[in-house]
């Protein structure tokens, strides 16, 4: 329901929570936040109101500069903590908005493939696939760009990779995503508003664009993977 990342220079945690908190009109049932700490992908999700994640965090501290978090609106699983995302398979962690229409034949696949899976999402489909790609050789930017034409349906995603502290990729088809422009840090938001306090210079997504989004700059493909400018606008959300 809603996304928000940080390629940050300094401790993301507290400024993701942050902006959960004001994705928080759009209604949710659940949320979770995850960074990369010490070269390992580590997460804190819960179930219900956003306080309820803000005692997981304060419970264990979550380090790292780089994050991504989300507050779901279940649509395929109940409302639990296993189901919440972020959701992390191997080397990959993801969090989406919406639905992966052809998610049942794509799990049968990849259960033949002898993956085991952990939640009742169709999200978990979208990490797996990824997940396959880059512990096959891959590159981040060439699993996202191989794995996007299979997904069918409405969404917004933003993976984060293990190995990667400097790189988060969204993408986006049939669901709104934002990237935001800072001083030496980056982001990436469902809305402006997500990103609000922290910049003003945002850029929309085109339908089927994917965005790398590093601590230096921002390069965004469109669905045939061509480099695109997409225009930078003063969002005017405020903080
Ligand atoms: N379809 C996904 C799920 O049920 C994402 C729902 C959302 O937009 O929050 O987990």
């Amino acid at each position: 329901c809603g996304i928000v990342g940080i390629v940050g220079k300094s401790e993301v945690a507290q400024r993701l929570f942050d902006g959960l908190k004001r994705l928080e009109y759009r209604g949710y049932d659940s949320a979770g936040i995850c960074t990369i700490d010490h070269g390992e992908l580590v997460r804190r999700r819960a179930e219900g109101k956003l306080d309820n994640l803000a005692r997981e965090l304060a419970r264990e501290k979550l380090g790292g500069t780089i994050g991504i978090a989300h507050t779901r609106w279940a649509t395929h699983g109940a409302p639990t903590v296993d189901n919440a995302h972020p959701h992390i398979v191997g080397p990959v962690a993801i969090v989406h908005n919406g639905i992966i229409e052809n998610f049942k034949p794509l799990r049968e696949e990849l259960i033949a493939d002898g993956r085991e899976f952990r939640s009742e999402t169709d999200t978990e489909v979208v990490a797996h696939l990824v997940a396959r790609e880059v512990e096959g050789g891959a590159s981040p930017q060439d699993a996202v760009a191989a794995v996007l034409p299979r997904l069918q349906g409405a969404f917004a995603i933003a993976f984060l990779f293990r190995d990667y502290p400097d790189l988060i990729i969204g993408a986006r088809m049939g669901a709104p995503l934002t990237v935001g422009y800072g001083d030496g840090e980056n982001y990436l938001g469902s809305d402006a508003l997500a990103v609000a306090p922290w910049t003003q210079r945002i850029a929309y997504l085109d339908e089927g664009d994917w965005a790398v989004v590093r601590r230096e700059g921002i390069e965004i493909f469109d669905r045939d993977n061509q480099p695109v400018e997409r225009e930078i606008v003063e969002s005017g959300a405020s903080a």
